[in-house]
Parts: structure tokens; sequence; C-alpha cells
């Protein structure tokens, strides 16, 4: 290697964070810290004064991933290389997301004697990871659910269903005559009065029912730990609440009504789709029966 480079000082000035500990102890209170470089004190906050002599676990926080810190542990234990996505936090306790990459550091006889962990903060990436995983289960109309986030909410439901026998309804909902209303008052007034329906759920359901919008004017809400007649009441009030409301949209009072249709899990559905199909059948039975009604179908 070129002598003549000042490695030392590329590594203090890196952008990236370079901090070097002793290979051991990695039981607790975990190897010591005896290098760190400027853009760790920028991002922790700590000077090299603060943080050598401590442990890397001065970092960690609450909502450090305890299996990404277990598969470290292996990694060290094994004297192998390492890269994770880890939560941290600095001397002021603001939390931040690191890409991590340890490697081992041997001496001239082939031991390992020290561990260089280099990380970039990548908390930005990871809010708009966050942000975009949660816009991919709204529908943007309404905010609510969207078919996605139903398919996986109702799965869960489903299997905690099955694990702990935890019953769960659901309501299927259809507004009537829609495409009067869109006809009648136009596109943009069908909208808004699409929108002022999750309204209404807002006021009407528990914060722990999980309302989705499945495409249309449809909507499907699943009602945890609750019985086919409780869900039933619940159906007749959502139906009462929509036929009293008006939609006051664009100086114009429109007057919608719902048909819905109600099932509840039972031990002879094989998925969740045998749920959902059931509460279609009834919602069609209600439209049949001639719209503005609950009907419920039992399996
Ligand atoms: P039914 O009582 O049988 O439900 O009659 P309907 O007219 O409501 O018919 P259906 O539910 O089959 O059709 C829903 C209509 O909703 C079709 C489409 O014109 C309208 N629609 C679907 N998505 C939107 C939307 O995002 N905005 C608006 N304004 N209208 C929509
Ligand atoms: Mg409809």
């Amino acid at each position: 290697m070129n002598s003549s480079i000042p490695f030392k000082a590329i590594v203090e000035e890196a952008n990236d964070i370079v901090i070097i500990t002793k290979a051991d102890p990695l039981d607790a209170p975990g190897p010591e810290i005896v290098y760190v470089n400027k853009a760790f004190t920028r991002l922790t906050g700590y000077t090299p004064e603060e943080a050598i002599g401590k442990n890397p676990r001065m970092l960690q926080t609450q909502s450090t991933d305890q299996d990404t810190t277990a598969d470290i542990r292996r990694a060290l234990d094994k004297e192998e290389s390492i890269r994770v996505s880890i939560q941290n936090k600095s001397k002021t306790g603001d939390e931040y997301w690191l890409d991590m990459c340890i490697r081992p550091l041997t001496d001239e006889n082939g031991k390992v004697t020290h561990f260089v962990a280099i990380e970039r903060d990548i908390t930005e990436q990871k809010e708009l990871e966050h942000k975009l995983e949660e816009l991919s289960k709204k529908d943007p109309m309404t905010g609510l659910n969207n078919r996605r986030a139903f398919d996986i909410s109702i799965a869960e439901e489903f299997q905690r269903f099955q694990r702990s026998q935890s019953i769960f309804s659901i309501l299927m909902i259809d507004i009537d005559n829609f495409k009067q209303i869109n006809d009648q008052y136009g596109h943009a007034a069908g909208d808004e009065a699409l929108e002022k329906m999750s309204d209404i759920f807002d006021l009407l359901f528990r914060n722990y029912d999980r309302p989705a919008r499945m495409g249309g004017d449809e909507f499907c809400i699943i009602l945890p730990d609750t019985s086919l007649d409780n869900a039933i009441l619940t159906a007749e009030r959502l139906r009462q609440m929509v036929a009293v409301a008006s939609f006051s949209v664009s100086n114009e009072n429109i007057k919608a009504t719902v048909s819905v249709g109600v099932t509840c899990v039972d031990l002879n559905d094989v998925d969740y789709d045998d749920v959902v199909k059931r509460a279609d059948q009834a919602l069609y039975t209600a439209k049949e029966n001639g719209r503005n009604q609950v009907a419920s179908k039992q399996a």
C-alpha cells in the first residue's frame, strides 16, 4: 500500500460513518469503541471522547430490531462480514436508520482484532419507503384502505380465527343506483358522495373495525370479535344513517341509500374468500329484494 496516501484523514473526513471496535468481548458490556470519525459525531452528537471506551449498544433503542441485532451477533461470532439496515438513536434521543456494513479486521497473523462498521444514514429513504407502503394500501379518494389492504387484513383476521376461533363478521356495502347520482349531478358530485360515505363510516365504526373501498361504489368493513347478530344490528344502523343523511355536494342535497350484505366467519370456511363470497351473495339478495336494506347469510 502507498504509505504517502493519508488514509487516516480520508476516513476521518468520509461522508459515511466509520466506527472501529475491539473484537471482544462480544458478550455484555460488548466490544469497546476505539475509533469514530467526524461523520459519526455529526449524526449521533457524541464526540470521540464520549464514544471511545463505550460500546455500540449505547446507540441502540427500543425500536432496534432484536432479530437484526441477533443476526449481527451471529456474524460477529463467526468473524464474518454482515450488512443490515438498523435503527439507532442519537445522543438527544432522535432515532435514525442506518445501512450498516460490519467487517472483521485482522492482524498480520490473520487473527481478528477489531471490527469496523461503515454506516450510512438512510432515514429519509426509510421514511419514503414507509410513506409509499402506506399509500399503496390507501384509496386516494376516500383515504380508506383499498382492496389490497383489505385482502391483507381479512387474511390476518382469518388466520386469527383459525388459530384462536376469534370470530369476525363482514359487511359488504354497495350504494343503490349510484349511476343515477352520477348521471343527475355529475361524476364529480358522485366522487364527493363517495368521500362523504367514508365520513359516515368514521362516525359509526369502532377504531379497530376496518373499512375498505373495494372499488367503484362498493365498500367492505371487517368487524373483529363480532357475531352475525351484532353485525346485522350495525349494518342496520349504517343503512339508516345513510338513508337519513343528505350528502351536500356542490350546493345540492343528494339523497342516497345503501344495500348491505352481512356474514360471519364459520368453521367450515376453507379460506377468507368463502366469507367474502357469502357477503357478496347476501348483498345480491338485498339488491334483489328492493335495495335500501340489509340481508344476511349464514354458512
Ligand atoms: P345498484 O343499486 O345495482 O348498485 O346500481 P348502481 O347504479 O349503483 O350500479 P353499480 O353499483 O353496479 O355501479 C356503480 C357505478 O358507480 C358505476 C360507475 O358509474 C360508478 N362509479 C364507479 N367508480 C366511481 C368513481 O370513482 N366515481 C364516481 N363518481 N362514480 C363511480
Ligand atoms: Mg351500486
